[in-house]
């Protein structure tokens, strides 16, 4: 048996940890880094690369290398939040054949997972080297307010990776863990029971969760969020600033030059980096694009209050989402004994100052954003592998779980904020006399309409008794497993005929879709680790 490590996916950097003596531990990998840039690539040369050779080649190779992979995990081609982020990549989207946003990489279609893939799979190798030995198992962390196909194409990735996934933990609910351990927990306050509010802002994603740290227990009293609000958005806001300002005075859109994207991305995100402990930051960059009069420059000096103008409501945006999950929980801000800020966007004063306005208390920042997910999952995937360390963890489904009815409302199966494991049954019946089927739509989310609601799959009950209308009682029962991804089996009441129906994610991938995958993912985990031996 092989060890099972944590590792936290994120958007813009992945890390793996293990427990080391009692201790969750981020190990280094191969560079010498704590963190691994979620990015793959495509070299000219045809060599695939992983992490900070990939990230290091971003600007020479704008169309082949890959970065944000998890906004597009089990995600629609045609979702308008896809649409949107299409305009803004530097690389290609293509539909496949199921209608899933896939990646062109090299001229080659490639799933999500499979990119998200090699990035675990690096992570593993890395671990491997750190520990000398097999690593087989893996807890990985999502946001908790992923939804049932993002979760699923996550689980994918893993198997790919040729990891076993043992869980999938929510990140903010892996920060509370990492947090309820050892230290924090001994020094504020022991064993009092504490409300801890984490607030998740990284690369691309936004989790808020309610918390209860007992001396045994961690709960999760509600969570909200936004998968697409993350650092990536406050980049966004200064580069269009840029890019317009650099339209109206030389009439050139940088948009359309992917060298040209890619490189204002990174001196953005540095001057974005530096703003958050100076006052001004300059992005400077000569020969960014050239027209009749020759080479351009572009030369831009940003303030923080500018900064901090530019990006202010998407702030807002988050606090109004505390308010959401407070509400919820059934609580007040000032019942909330501790903020604890994660992901590397809370490095931004304005984000710390009004957190703590909103939450009436200085917020934490004793845990070191960055890693504190992987260290929850690494003290999540411990306890799954037998040490008897932690609290028992109770988590809860992020979105209202419901099913369509035949007048196209979504009528609530599972609320938002369940503890999960859980399971709920409702009743169908037939809607015409004589009606042999009925097809169920099932929906995630918190709108009225179904078509508010994302579409997580649906099934077809068939073979119902000849019958009139409405006389047919069919039972179909919905669980929600530990790792938030949902199930559904049906009975047909009257004759006791069971059917074990699978909910089928419109992007999903298949078995043999999964298996080609970690066949190429395998032999290029396998070339890396040969190229590592003779370096
Ligand atoms: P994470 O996904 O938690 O690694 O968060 C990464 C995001 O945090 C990216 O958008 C980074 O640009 C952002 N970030 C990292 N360090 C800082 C910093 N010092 N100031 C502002 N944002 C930062």
């Amino acid at each position: 048996m092989g060890r099972v490590v944590g590792i936290d996916l994120g958007t813009t950097n992945s890390s793996v940890a293990i427990l080391e003596g009692g201790t969750p531990t981020v190990i280094v990998n191969a560079e010498g880094h704590r963190t691994t840039p979620s990015v793959v690539a495509v070299s000219s040369s045809g060599e695939r690369l992983v992490g900070i050779q990939a990230r290091n080649q971003a600007i020479l190779n704008p169309g082949n290398t890959v970065y944000s992979v998890k906004h597009l995990m089990g995600q629609r081609y045609d979702d308008p939040k896809i649409v949107k982020l299409r305009e803004k990549l530097p690389y290609s989207l293509v539909r496949a054949d199921n209608d899933a946003a896939w990646v062109e990489m090299a001229s080659k279609p490639i799933s999500p997972p499979e990119i998200a893939a090699m990035i675990l799979a690096r992570l593993k190798t890395d671990a491997e080297a750190y520990l000398n030995d097999e690593v087989t198992g893996a807890v990985i962390t999502v946001p908790a307010y992923f939804d049932d196909g993002q979760r699923n194409a996550t689980k994918d990735a893993g198997e790919i990776a040729g990891l076993q996934v043992e869980r999938i933990i929510n990140e903010p609910t892996a920060a509370a863990l990492a947090y309820g351990h050892g230290d924090h927990a001994a020094s504020s306050a022991s064993d009092q029971p504490q409300i801890v509010a984490v607030y998740d802002l990284g690369g691309g994603t936004f989790d808020i969760s309610i918390v209860d740290i007992h001396a045994d227990m961690i709960e999760v009293l509600a969570t909200n969020g936004d998968t697409f609000l993350g650092g990536d958005d406050f980049d966004d806001r200064i580069i269009s600033k840029l890019v317009d300002g650099f339209r109206a005075e030389h009439s050139v859109n940088l948009r359309e030059i992917p060298s040209a994207v890619q490189r204002i991305k990174d001196a953005v995100v540095q001057a974005k980096h530096d703003l958050s402990t100076l006052k001004s930051a300059t992005v400077n960059l000569p020969f960014i694009a050239a027209d009749i009069s020759g080479p351009l420059n572009l030369l831009a000096t940003i303030s923080r209050d500018e900064f901090e103008e530019l990006t202010g409501d998407l702030v807002e945006s988050t606090l109004a989402a505390c308010t959401r999950a407070l509400d919820d929980a059934q609580l007040a801000p000032e019942d909330i004994t501790r903020v604890l800020l994660v992901g590397g966007q809370t490095r931004m004063p304005a984000v710390q100052r009004r957190v703590g306005e909103f939450f009436g208390q200085e917020p934490l920042r004793g845990i070191n954003p960055d890693e504190a997910v992987a260290l929850g999952a690494a003290l999540q995937a411990a306890t799954l592998d037998g040490e008897e360390l932690q609290k028992v963890l109770v988590d809860v489904t992020p979105m209202t779980l419901s099913s369509e009815d035949y007048q196209g409302r979504a009528i609530s199966i599972i609320p938002r904020n369940t503890a999960i494991p859980t399971s709920a049954t409702s009743y169908w019946s037939t809607v015409a006399d004589f009606q042999r089927s009925v097809d169920v739509n099932i929906l995630q989310g918190e709108g009225e309409l179904a078509k508010d609601n994302k579409l997580l799959g649906g099934f077809t009950l068939d073979g119902i008794r000849l019958a009139k209308k409405g006389e047919p009682t069919i039972e179909v029962t919905f669980d929600i497993d530990a790792d938030g991804i949902v199930h559904a089996s049906a009975r047909d009441v009257d004759t006791g005929a069971e059917n074990k129906v699978t909910v089928n994610t419109n992007n999903d991938l298949s078995m043999q879709q999964i298996d080609e995958s970690r066949e190429r993912v395998e032999r290029f985990e396998l070339q890396e680790r040969e190229q590592r031996e003779i370096d």
